[in-house]
């Protein structure tokens, strides 16, 4: 396995271009008032496209061409005067009539129910689980969070992941499977191997309400009439960058559940995630929107074949979807499907660094809750699989020589997207498809390192650790991979002071980013992910 030295990096924001000019007066407003379910066909994929520049909330694309819209008073005689045909199949707000037997699982959870429940599940599983909010909703609800994990206050070097359930208030079968999955996992921890394995070895997020206020006050948006789902930043309007960087954050002015998610995506690393919908079944992964690309085409990452396996990790598992008459294999590439922009899948990927896609649970948005341990039966294996998808492809620690922890970015030879180091505690946790790959480690005020002949196999992730050594100091970092965890180290302090003159062929690859040949302009000893400081 050979390494390189390499000259240190500057990072220069990814070069988007201008910023589109396609700035619609309607695009992403909020809704008050009453508002109507709608649905009306639709002759092309185009004029999918078009109702959706034009500021219509399109929620669902039917396979009989009809495409299902959110719509005011005014939005509804406007796509009339367009000569739209609509039927309305539905009004909001229409709150959800709790039977009272809210307690346990199979029921629809009011939000104070579900507040008791995950309170009564952290307090019995201290160990494992810790229930933290993210911040308040709009109308001074909890968006809790709970982690499941074996150590829950000191971050190891385990990957981080995150189910996001109900970012629609209407959508809120994803919230019960999440109840069922901390169940599973707090329930079955020690008991079945698996799950303390898994338990063990990953640190679980689940945020089983992201809309707290919309589900109370039964409606798709937040309590100010936003669709949370549409107001993310979006590329590359809002951000052409990622937030390693120094893309700006554009955080601000957002509604408040938004707000708290991106904080607390950005304050963690998360490697994979995934968030629930209701109204069709499917996986669909990124993008949903990409410049130039009509809705209803593709919409390609570079990702695309590792978004596929990760999807259909998840829809093998889960028949109904599997088998769907809609979508092949029950998953789609977001953009082939609709496009939105605005949505917390591509805010994740691009900025983030994150692998998310958004799964629809139910053809009804809301079934009978008689129908909730059906839905449960169909998503268990499929939950605990898409998680176990995360411990795929290649980990590792990026250090300096002192041993300290790292923020790196991590990029892939042939993909543009980079992953990056948590840095707390410097692990990397890049999913990738088998194969041989070439890695790159890039950390301001350290000297970049290449490491070739990467194999991934299936199953279990290669290790490579790495130690960067510092720009501009004596030289002498060391860079330490290990095989797939052979145990054929290289052994610290051996054949590690390639010199740099080894390097010219790889450098000249690197053509994404600045090199810096003069080195010494950087002294600081790593940079720290910076923490946000804004007024929640
Ligand atoms: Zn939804």
């Amino acid at each position: 396995m050979e390494m390189t030295f390499i000259a240190a990096l500057v990072y220069v924001a990814a070069s988007a271009g201008q910023a589109t000019t396609d700035a619609e007066p309607f695009r992403n407003a909020a809704r008050h008032g009453a508002v109507y379910i709608l649905e009306t066909p639709v002759a092309t994929p185009g004029d999918l496209g078009r109702l959706s520049r034009a500021g219509f909330d399109v929620d669902h694309y039917g396979g009989g061409g009809t495409v299902r819209i959110y719509a005011t008073g005014e939005e509804r005689d406007r796509l009339l005067t367009l000569g739209y045909r609509v039927e309305e199949i539905g009004r909001q707000p229409d709150p959800p009539q709790y039977s009272g037997m809210t307690k346990g699982l199979g029921v629809y959870h009011s939000y104070d129910a579900l507040t008791a429940e995950l309170e009564v599940y952290a307090a019995a599983h201290p160990a494992i689980a810790r229930l933290t909010s993210l911040g308040q909703s709009v109308q001074g609800r909890e968006l809790w969070a709970m982690l499941i994990t074996d150590i829950p206050d000191i971050e190891e070097d385990e990957p981080e992941f995150k189910y996001i359930a109900t970012m629609h208030g209407d959508e809120p079968v994803g919230t019960e499977m999440c109840l069922y999955l901390i169940d599973r996992l707090l329930g079955d921890y020690g008991v079945d191997g698996r799950i303390t394995e898994l338990v063990d070895s990953t640190a679980i997020w689940i945020v089983p309400l992201m809309n707290p206020d919309g589900l109370v006050n039964g409606t798709r948006y937040n309590a100010e009439g936003y669709d949370l789902n549409r107001n993310f930043p979006a590329y590359p309007d809002d951000f052409d960058g990622t937030y390693f960087q120094g893309a700006p954050v554009a955080i601000e002015g957002r509604p408040a559940e938004i707000r708290h998610v991106m904080q607390w995506t950005l304050d963690h690393s998360f490697v994979l995630s995934a968030n629930f919908h209701g109204g069709a079944v499917v996986v669909n992964y990124p993008y949903d929107e990409e410049p130039g690309i009509p809705s209803g085409s593709d919409a390609l990452s570079p990702d695309d074949d590792l978004f596929k396996a990760v999807s259909l990790e998840y829809s093998i598992h889960n028949l109904p979807m599997y088998n769907s008459l809609v979508f092949t294999d029950g998953i789609s590439n977001g953009s082939a499907w609709y496009s939105i922009d605005g949505g917390m899948q591509d805010w994740n990927y691009r900025y983030a660094g994150c692998d998310e896609v958004t799964i629809e649970l139910s053809l009804s948005k809301r079934p009978s809750a008689s129908r909730l341990a059906d839905y449960w039966d169909d998503n268990e294996e499929s939950m605990l699989a898409y998680i176990e998808s995360m411990h795929t492809g290649v980990r590792g620690i990026v250090t300096g020589p002192e041993g300290e922890p790292v923020w790196a970015e991590v990029r892939v030879d042939g993909n543009a997207q980079p992953a990056y180091t948590d840095p707390d505690v410097g692990d990397y946790h890049r999913l990738l498809l088998p194969g041989e790959y070439t890695l790159t480690f890039d950390a301001e005020g350290y000297l970049g390192w290449i490491e070739t002949g990467v194999v991934v196999e299936a199953g279990a992730a290669a290790r490579i650790d790495i130690v960067l050594s510092i720009e501009g100091g004596e030289g002498e970092g060391e860079g330490e991979g290990e095989g797939e965890g052979e145990g054929e180290g290289e052994g610290e302090g051996e054949g590690c002071n390639a010199s740099a003159g080894e390097s010219s062929g790889q450098t000249t690859r690197l053509g994404d980013t600045t090199v810096l040949a003069a080195v010494g302009l950087f002294l600081i000893r790593g940079r720290r992910r910076p923490r946000l400081q804004l007024d929640l």
